[in-house]
Order: C-alpha cells, then sequence, then structure tokens
C-alpha cells in the first residue's frame, strides 16, 4: 500500500460512476476515448531546461548527442549556392520526365498562362510560377502525372512598341519583316531570360516542349481556328466604334485598357437650339423666346460628329424658363432643380411631359451651320448622370452607334488613326489632336456660336492604353469582331460548373463577360499572326474560303507566319482559287493588313499545348487580371469550338505590391527583384542573398487571393521562418542517427504515451496539411506547418525528451520509441513543406541517415498516415500532465526544474487513472510523467502526505476532462508540491538523482556500467 493512501470519501461516488460508463479500468484499453475538444499542448517556459553538456569532462563520450552533417545556418552565399548544389544533386531538371514515365492512372493537368516574352522576370512572375509549381509537386507526389507545358506569350504591341522605341527615328524606314525580325530576337532574349529565372526558383516543368505563340505550328492551328469560327459565321467585319490608342495607332480590346481613376476631363452643358419643335409640344412653345435642348458630355471634341439627340421615352421632361437668360429649355424633370443649380441660376417650370412627346422634333447642330439634329427615342439614356437629353455621336460611342444603326443616320469619322481631326471637320479642326488643342477649339466654337452654357472640370475614371499609359478614344472603323452574343451564353452556363478559387471570382467573371458587347480581333499592327483574308483593291470586298486559309496554314506550318510579308499575294494563294478571280497578272486582291488580337493568340494555347481527346486542363491559375483576359479568351474560343470550357478549375490570385500596399515602381525605389532576392543585391548587409525558398516561401505564406505584399522586411520574416524550421529539422536529423526504421522501431502500442500522443499529433497535422494543399490554401499550410515545428515540436517536444535520448542507453526501448517518433515526424515533415520548400526538402533527404535510395524526395510519394496514431485517452494524459508541469514551472520562475522533487496529489477517480497510465511506480525519476514534469524525481499519490516540511511550495488545480462527446465530464482537482530535489547531482545527466555528488545516478550507473 502507498504511503498516505486513505480510502475514498463519499464524494468519489460520481467518479465511480463514471469509471463504469466506461468500462473496465485502464486507459489505454478503451476504445471510443475521444475528447470533446482540442486542448492545447502548453510550451514549456517559466523555467530553464539543463541539457547535458559535451564538455561534461569524463563522461562526455557517454552522452548520445545530436550528430548530422546537416548545417545550423547557411551564411551568405552558401544558401543560393547549396541550393545550386541541391538541384543538380536530386535532379530537378530530370524530374518532369521521371515522373512523366511512372505508370500511374490519374493525370493533372495544369495549363500555363503564357506571360509576356518582353522584359526580365519580376516578382508577379515569382507569385504565379510558384503557386502552379507548389500545386503540380503536390499532386505529383499524390500520385498523379503531371501535365506542365510553360508557355510565352510573342506577339503584340508591348513588344512591337519596345522595338519601335529603340529604333527610334529609324523605325519609318523598316519594313514590316525587318520590324518582325526584329520583334522576334526581342521575344527571344527575354524568353532565355526568364526561361533561366524560373527554373532557378525550382519550378517543375516540361522545360524541352514549351510552347511560344510565335511558333509556326502554333500560328498554323491558331489560323485553322480563326476559320473554323469564320466558317460558323461567328467572324464579321464592320465599321464600328471602338476603342481606338492614338498613342499606339490601333484598336484595342477591353483588356488592353486602364482605368485611370484621376483622369480630368472638360465637362461641358450645351445648348441644342430647337429647329422644328415636336407637334406635341408645338402648342406649348410659342415664338417669342428661343427654346433648346440641354446637353452635357465629357467629351466636347466629339460635338462636330453629333448626329442626334436622344430622349428616353419612359421619362418625364420639363420645359423651363430661365430666369438669367429668359430662354425656354427642355430637360428631364427630375434635372430641373441640380441642372438650375449648376448654371448658377434658377428655372421656372412651364410644363411637365412625357419623353415621347419629344418625338419628330429636330435642333440645331450647335457648331455646325444648316445641320440637323433629330429629337430620337433610346434606351440607354440615363437619369443619374447630364440632363436627360443625350448628345448622340455614332462614331464615337457604342449605344450611339446602335442608336444611329436603328435610324440610319450617318456614322462618319472626323478623326483619323492618330487622333487628329481630319479635313472633313473644317478648316478650324483639321490637324488639331482631339483631346489637346482640338477639344479647346470645339469649346470655343460653342463659345461663339453663343450655345455654351458652362465648362468645369471633371475627374473621372477614363480608360487608358495599358502600354502607353496615354488616354484612348472611341473611334469607329473597320475592324474585324467575333460576335459572341451567343457564346457568351453557353459560356455562362458552363461556368457555372468550373470550381473557382476563391468563390468570389466566378461571378466577377460573369459579370465582365456580360459587359463585353463584340469581341474586336483585329490590330493595325505588324507583330502577330495575320488575318488571313484579301481584299478587293477596289471594292468593299474580300475573300477568304477553304481553299485559301488551307493553303496559308499550309503555307505558315512550313514557313512560320511571316510568308504574309515576304510572299508575293498570287504565291499566298492557291492556284485554282487564283485562276478563278482571273490569274497572277490580274490579280485584283491584296493581302489584308491587319494581324490578330493577342488575347486570339493566347486563347488559342488550350488547342496547341493540352492533351487528350478532350482538351480540359484540370487547372488554370492566373492573376485576377485574367478574369477579363486569357481565362475569358480561352474560354470563348473553346465554347466556339466544341461547346466545351477548356478548364475544370481556376483560381485566382492578386497583384504584387509594394509593403504599404502601393504599385511597385521604381520612381518609388520598391520595386522588388527576384534575382536581387536569390543571389543578393550590391551591398550584400542590405540586400544579403536569400535563395529561391525565401522567395517560395514568401509565396506560399501570402493572402494570395488578395493583394501580395512584399518588401526586405516580408523576406526576412520569411528567411527566419525557414531558419527555425531548420534548426527543427537539424534536431531531427541529429536524433535519428543510428536509428535503422526497420530494425529499431518501436511497434506503436509499446511506445512512450507521449511519443504516441505525438503521433497523434501528427496525423491531425498530416490530414490538415494534405486538405489545404488540396484547397490550393497554401497560406494555411504554412500556419500549420509553422505552428507544429516552434509549438508542438521546438517548444514542447523537443524539450522534454533530450534525457531519454542523450543519457539513456542507445538500444534502450524508451530511447527507440521516440526516436521512432522522431523518425515518423521527419518523415511526415519533410513531405509536408517539400511542394513549397523543395531545395530545403532535399537537402534534409540527403542527410538522413537511413535513406540511401532514391536520391529525391519527391520520387517517394506523399505523406502516409496510419490510423494507429490515433490513440483514445492520449490526449487527456498527456494534457493534463503538462497542466502539472506548468504549475510547477510557474512556482519557480527563472531556476532549473532539475532541482526539485515533485509530488502529485490526485483522489482517486478518472484523472488519477489517466496520469497513471504515465507512472506505474510511486515514485520515478525515470517515467514518463516525471519527463513531462521535468523534474528530478515525481511522485504520484491519492493523498496528501502527513509529514512534509515546511519549506514546499504547494499548488492547486483543477482539469476538465471531457469524454465520450460531451456525455463525461469531470472537473477534478489536483495538487502539486514542489520541494527541493534531496539526492545530489549526477556529474552525466545532471538530475539530482545520485546518492552522493561523485556518483553516477542509478539509471547512469546502469548505462556507463554496461557499456
Ligand atoms: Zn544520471
Amino acid at each position: 500500500m502507498r504511503w498516505g493512501l486513505c480510502p475514498p470519501r463519499p464524494g468519489t461516488a460520481v467518479l465511480a460512476v463514471a469509471r463504469n460508463l466506461c468500462g473496465p479500468s485502464l486507459l489505454p484499453c478503451r476504445l471510443g476515448w475521444r475528447g470533446s475538444r482540442r486542448l492545447l499542448v502548453r510550451s514549456v517556459t517559466g523555467a530553464t531546461n539543463q541539457l547535458p553538456n559535451p564538455d561534461r569532462g569524463k563522461y562526455r563520450d557517454t552522452v548520445l548527442l545530436p550528430q548530422t552533417n546537416f548545417s545550423m545556418k547557411l551564411l551568405g552565399r552558401q544558401q543560393p549556392d547549396t541550393e545550386l548544389e541541391v538541384q543538380q544533386k536530386s535532379g530537378f531538371l530530370e524530374l518532369y520526365s521521371w515522373q512523366r514515365e511512372r505508370k500511374v492512372k490519374s493525370e493533372f493537368c495544369l495549363h500555363d498562362g503564357p506571360p509576356y516574352a518582353n522584359g526580365d522576370p519580376h516578382v508577379g512572375h515569382a507569385l504565379n510560377k510558384i503557386l502552379k509549381d507548389i500545386a503540380n509537386r503536390y499532386h505529383m507526389m499524390k500520385g498523379s502525372k503531371i501535365h506542365f507545358v510553360p508557355g510565352w506569350d510573342c506577339h503584340g504591341l508591348p513588344i512591337e512598341i519596345k522595338v519601335l522605341s529603340e529604333l527610334g527615328e529609324k523605325a519609318q524606314n523598316f519594313s514590316a519583316v525587318e520590324i518582325r525580325e526584329k520583334a522576334r530576337s526581342f521575344a527571344k532574349a527575354a524568353i532565355e531570360k526568364q526561361k533561366s529565372a524560373f527554373i532557378r526558383w525550382g519550378i517543375m516543368a516540361d522545360w524541352n516542349n514549351c510552347y511560344y505563340t510565335f511558333d509556326r505550328k502554333y500560328e498554323a492551328k491558331q489560323l485553322r481556328l480563326f476559320y473554323q469560327m469564320y466558317d460558323k459565321g461567328l467572324v464579321y467585319r464592320a465599321y464600328k466604334p471602338v476603342f481606338w490608342s492614338p498613342s499606339s495607332r490601333t484598336a484595342l480590346a477591353e483588356a488592353e485598357l486602364e482605368y485611370n481613376p484621376e483622369h480630368v476631363s472638360r465637362s461641358i452643358y450645351v445648348k441644342f437650339p430647337l429647329l422644328k419643335p415636336p407637334p406635341k409640344l408645338a402648342s406649348l412653345i410659342g415664338d417669342s423666346s428661343p427654346v433648346s435642348c440641354l446637353v452635357w458630355t465629357t467629351q466636347p471634341w466629339t460635338i462636330p460628329a453629333n448626329q442626334a439627340v436622344c430622349y428616353m421615352p419612359d421619362s418625364k421632361y420639363s420645359v423651363v424658363k430661365c430666369a438669367t437668360s429668359g430662354e425656354i429649355y427642355i430637360l428631364a424633370a427630375d434635372k430641373v432643380t441640380s441642372i438650375a443649380s449648376i448654371l448658377e441660376t434658377t428655372f421656372e417650370t412651364i410644363s411637365t411631359f412625357p419623353g415621347i412627346d419629344l418625338e419628330n422634333g429636330t435642333c440645331a447642330h450647335p457648331v455646325i451651320p444648316d445641320k440637323v439634329s433629330p429629337l430620337l427615342p433610346a434606351n440607354h439614356v440615363t437619369m443619374t448622370k447630364g440632363t436627360g437629353l443625350v448628345h448622340t455621336a455614332p462614331a464615337h460611342g457604342m449605344e450611339d452607334y446602335s442608336v444611329a444603326s436603328q435610324h440610319n443616320l450617318s456614322m462618319d469619322c472626323l478623326v483619323d488613326e492618330d487622333g487628329i481631326f481630319t479635313d472633313d471637320a473644317g478648316p478650324e479642326l483639321q490637324n488639331k489632336a482631339v483631346l489637346k488643342e482640338g477639344t479647346d477649339v470645339v469649346i470655343k466654337m460653342l463659345e461663339a456660336a453663343k450655345n455654351l452654357l458652362k465648362e468645369e472640370k471633371l475627374v473621372h475614371s477614363y480608360p487608358y492604353d495599358w502600354r502607353t499609359k496615354k488616354p484612348v478614344v472611341i473611334r469607329a472603323s473597320k475592324q474585324w469582331f467575333i460576335n459572341i452574343t451567343d457564346i457568351k451564353t453557353t459560356a455562362k452556363e458552363l461556368l457555372k460548373k468550373v470550381k473557382f478559387i476563391p468563390g468570389s471570382a466566378q461571378n466577377a467573371m460573369i459579370e465582365m463577360m456580360d459587359r463585353r458587347p463584340y469581341w474586336c480581333i483585329s490590330r493595325q499592327r505588324v507583330w502577330g499572326v495575320p488575318i488571313p483574308v484579301f481584299h478587293h483593291k477596289t471594292k468593299d470586298e474580300f475573300l477568304i474560303n477553304s481553299q485559301t486559309i488551307e493553303h496559308i496554314i499550309q503555307l505558315v506550318e512550313q514557313h512560320g507566319s511571316d510568308i504574309w510579308w515576304t510572299l508575293p499575294p498570287e504565291k499566298l494563294l492557291p492556284k485554282e482559287v487564283l485562276s478563278q478571280i482571273g490569274g497572277p497578272d490580274a490579280l485584283e486582291y491584296a493581302p489584308g493588313q491587319d494581324i490578330l488580337d493577342i488575347w486570339f493568340d493566347s486563347g488559342t494555347s488550350w488547342s496547341y499545348v493540352l492533351p487528350g481527346s478532350d482538351q480540359i486542363a484540370d487547372l488554370f491559375l492566373e492573376g485576377k487580371d485574367q478574369l477579363g483576359g486569357w481565362f475569358q479568351s480561352s474560354l470563348l474560343i473553346s465554347v466556339a469550338s466544341k461547346n466545351k470550357a477548356p478548364y475544370k478549375a481556376v483560381v485566382v490570385h492578386g497583384f504584387t505590391l509594394g509593403e504599404k500596399g502601393e504599385k511597385m515602381s521604381k520612381s518609388l525605389g520598391n520595386v522588388v527583384n527576384p534575382d536581387v532576392v536569390i543571389n543578393g543585391g550590391q551591398d550584400q548587409s542590405k540586400e544579403p542573398p536569400y535563395g529561391a525558398d525565401v522567395l517560395r516561401w514568401w509565396v506560399a505564406e501570402s493572402n494570395v487571393f488578395t493583394e501580395v505584399t512584399v518588401s526586405p522586411s516580408v523576406l526576412n520574416a520569411a528567411r527566419d521562418d525557414i531558419s527555425k524550421l531548420r534548426n527543427t529539422l537539424r534536431f531531427l536529423l541529429g536524433n535519428v542517427t543510428g536509428f535503422n526504421p526497420k530494425t529499431d522501431s518501436i511497434p506503436a502500442k509499446d511506445m512512450y504515451v507521449i511519443d504516441q500522443y505525438m503521433l497523434h499529433l501528427l496525423q491531425d497535422f498530416a490530414s490538415k496539411i494534405t486538405e489545404s494543399y488540396k484547397q490550393y490554401d497554401f497560406g494555411k499550410v504554412v500556419r500549420l506547418l509553422r505552428a507544429f515545428y516552434t509549438r508542438e515540436l521546438s517548444n514542447f517536444y523537443f524539450s522534454i525528451i533530450k534525457d531519454r535520448l542523450y543519457c539513456n542507453h542507445e538500444n534502450d526501448p524508451k530511447r527507440r520509441s521516440c526516436q521512432t517518433a522522431l523518425a515518423e515526424i521527419l518523415d511526415v515533415l519533410v513531405r509536408s513543406f517539400a511542394p513549397i520548400l523543395p531545395h530545403l526538402a532535399e537537402e534534409v533527404f540527403q542527410h538522413i541517415p537511413y535513406v540511401k535510395e532514391p536520391r529525391s524526395v519527391f520520387r517517394t510519394g506523399w505523406i502516409s498516415t496510419s490510423s494507429v496514431w490515433k490513440k483514445p485517452g492520449l490526449e487527456e494524459a498527456v494534457e493534463s500532465a503538462c497542466a502539472m508541469r506548468d504549475s510547477f514551472l510557474g512556482s519557480i520562475p527563472g531556476k532549473n526544474a532539475a532541482e526539485y522533487n515533485v509530488i502529485i496529489v490526485i483522489e482517486p477517480g478518472l484523472l488519477f487513472e489517466i496520469i497513471e497510465m504515465l507512472q506505474t511506480e510511486e515514485t520515478s525519476s525515470t517515467s514518463q510523467l516525471n519527463e513531462l514534469i521535468m523534474a528530478s524525481q515525481t511522485t504520484l499519490l491519492t493523498q496528501e502526505p502527513l509529514e512534509i516540511t515546511a519549506d514546499v511550495i504547494k499548488l492547486e488545480g483543477t482539469f476538465l476532462i471531457n469524454l465520450e462527446g460531451g456525455d463525461i465530464r469531470e472537473e477534478s482537482s489536483y495538487k502539486v508540491i514542489v520541494m527541493p530535489a534531496t539526492k545530489e547531482k549526477c556529474p552525466r545527466c545532471w538530475k539530482y538523482t545520485a546518492e552522493s555528488s561523485d556518483a553516477l545516478c542509478p539509471r547512469c550507473a546502469d548505462v556507463v556500467g554496461g557499456k
């Protein structure tokens, strides 16, 4: 019988009932035990934890300190150099083809959105490519064959403009072919730079078979898709207002615009004098005062092109008398007060009438004498801005254009490709830039005609050319379009079945598609794929058919699209067609001068790259700008071609920004260059070499679904995180030396409770990590990982197991039990971060003493977990002991825990049984309980000892046991009695467990003696 034990008191009856509910005693055998809440393991704080010291004299060689060549820290160049070495040793470049050759059933296909081949690799590239690589490496380790063919968007204005600006004045003397040649070399140089950066970042891909939109086979495939759509009647040519960039001299697509919220326009209020009153209003309007319709516009330069004034038939309008001028005005009834106030006057309402009554009225053009501007009904008129009467210039507005088509108005455009008024605009305006002096002259003309009521500056969001950063205009010109009305309906239906991450991106994309009226696919440039059409030299006719297209596709496939500019027109046409249209000598057709929109280029990539007959990727992963760009163009072309979406899932990430969320720019000095991040800058004390893994960790930990900030402090924090992880790994590697899992492992059921508990936590960690990767939530992976290696491992587990690892006999099952857990932890940990930090993972893998082959962790699969680790009752045992340990440590701040003995007193009951799992003897210095308590010796009692000295510290606490999903809830109290150790300090393990100061403690004597 234990000393101090007394019979149970009446109060313990409740406990007895609870015990009966749980069946027979001895916790580890009970099934169905589970805590209804997860208790947090508290880290060891408040006391020092002295460890065996290597300089411990004669017993030094008997202590099993960690042994590994894995460096604790990589300083300076060591970090990037080690990564390069790891890439070599573990075969980064061969991994892609290795995994392709595996005989596995499932395939994961991530279709790479092509970055522009114009310029150096930047952090935006890093964000995108690293996210893709993490996804790919995860799926590959899970057992899927990865299909990932990287590509580049090689054509287009961005490159052409760079080439032209480099050529400067000389550009005018260059032919289309010469400019194309220069653009091609420019793109090739950019591709080489970007590609080598991507490889350096550790991106696993089919680097030998990348796709390029300037590849002749790619171009041929694209022309085939173009004709397919033409043949279905989806492609048409029309004279329409489109976004036009005077600074680039070309039409632009919606995706090529950037809206500047700070744009300042000169907005004007203009009178359109009534010429012929609407019949229904004739009686209202006398001859005494002049009557005018009031309009408002932010683009005064479009006034000369005015063809009508539109009203909303269902809205109310008023005839008012102006207090200042005495003139009569017509405007929307709702706007009477606000417009009067803007014009700094008052209006007296004479009459209010429905808009429909304005029918059949006409106005005089405010600056062009004798020109009539009819009043027309239109549904696009809104009452939110302006006067409710809308100035309509069909050549300069999409809605104006549709009114004009309905009423057969002239759509003449008075503005040329440079944004300059043509001669048709009249002598006052010709040769003037519409957005500059042209606007000024129009306003002066209005003033002179006494039709200007007010001019004011308006700050509003206005479209700019994304390349030249200059404002665009809307201008009618002859262009090629894709009719997307029907395609959009199908596309929107198909999008509903696509998984979007984040989910909100789905609606954003649908809304963007809704706003797109048609797709203008022609550009008036040379660096691109030609629109394969021949135009009649004199008539407004063009030639394209299956014969001409087949001939051109064959030529392009063999020689590339340069042939459009190099071959004479008669060679571009097949013989049969040529003879039908009069033969080579009388050829009346010339090849068209338009090229295809680059969004059409890249939008066809799925058909060139994706494998299988259905050509559907598992994932597209790009920045949010692609919701209106590549995600959309790929979808529209895929739907037009085969009525299917080209992707099953879409992940959308934000943009990279500076530390405070500002844009990166050279002038702000906040541009983060990935090469400098990896290799360090000029001053390495300010810009140290971090290596690629820091860049990858930053990408993974960022909340990529919003804007992603990057700065020196963010990168420093990433390096510190990795450095802590490195130390954790070094501890694991050092302590599995001399351990062979095949022969030395301890079966789970025989392991220490605390070791089993760690495996239980590991199991939980592994399943959460796997789920987070599956959801592409890499930020969560990092958070879970960081919590696990700092809290559960470094601060908790590693701080209590050192005595067992270092001081027990090498083959002691207790030590082997710990090593079994450490080996499992190492295995799971290295896999859990491998997709994010492949260099560190491979470096660690090469240092695992018992792993000889293969040389790469990526060739050994994903985390394998076992349900054996999920053992009931473990959490309660370890966590209640930790609670007691924390009371103890809290009472001896700053002191060495080994200088104390601890008595734990718990009344008989559930808690006692649980704690008894950890220590069967009454007093022990080597038990599991004593290891957790960290004292020199722990005694477990059911009643306070009768005789205790005065200098003890008595602590009390309670622990809530919550079992069977809350069916059994029991709060048990315990006492912790802390007293100075009574024995002497053992010179080997430094615990106060030796009989005399020059003798070893019994455990150490046994270990040393047994050697
Ligand atoms: Zn000892």
